[in-house]
């Protein structure tokens, strides 16, 4: 199975992307975590990517359309993916739709976790305390969520028109949540 899952930063993504990944058998594909590795390594792309990420900015779509494509043509995602924070923009949508189509593996559903924009603040304000990112201050948090709102949430329209949006409420607990993806997934 090949999915996408978006949500609003916070609202539990990487966390149910990771187990949902072995429970389809495929790669977790997460563009943050690629970037975060790349900024600890000072490899080039991390010096690219850096900036942006420190002020909770996109990256620039160039750099990571590139990154996604190379990483998407390994034979891990070959059968089945969970991407995670990717695509974010209108751009990235259209550049993902391309790759797929060259590889031939089209897409079986996008999971949309829907959170309250309040617990969303308290659960990273929480997740700031221990996780040590520098982009998890107060105010990078409240602008990572406008930038959400004005770049990725429009796309949420993109793939419900496309009738491949599964809703998912991502408040409650994570098991709750693991369960409510189970269920609404294609069988
Ligand atoms: P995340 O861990 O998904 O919240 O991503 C952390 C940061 O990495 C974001 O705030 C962006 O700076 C950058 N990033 C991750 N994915 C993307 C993407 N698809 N497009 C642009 N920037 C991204």
């Amino acid at each position: 199975m090949r999915l996408l899952i978006m949500g609003p930063p916070g609202a539990g993504k990487g966390t149910q992307a990771v187990s949902l990944a072995e429970r389809i058998g495929g790669a977790h594909i997460s563009t943050g975590d690629i970037f975060r590795a790349n900024v600890r390594d000072q490899t080039e792309l991390g010096q690219a990517a850096q900036r942006y990420m420190d002020a909770g900015e996109y990256v620039p779509d160039e750099v990571t359309n590139a990154m996604v494509r190379d990483r998407l043509a390994q034979d891990d995602a070959r059968e089945a993916f969970i991407l995670d924070g990717y695509p974010r923009t209108v751009d990235q949508v259209a550049t993902l739709d391309g790759i797929l189509d060259e590889l031939g593996t089209p897409l079986d559903g996008v999971i949309e976790l829907v959170v309250d924009s309040e617990e969303l603040i308290q659960r990273l304000l929480k997740r700031a305390e221990t996780s040590g990112r520098a982009d998890d201050t107060e105010e990078v948090i409240r602008h990572r969520q406008d930038v959400y709102t004005a770049e990725t949430s429009p796309l949420i329209e993109v793939y419900s028109s496309r009738g491949q949006l599964i809703k998912v409420d991502g408040m409650g607990d994570v098991d709750e949540v693991t369960k409510r993806i189970d269920a609404a997934l294609p069988s």
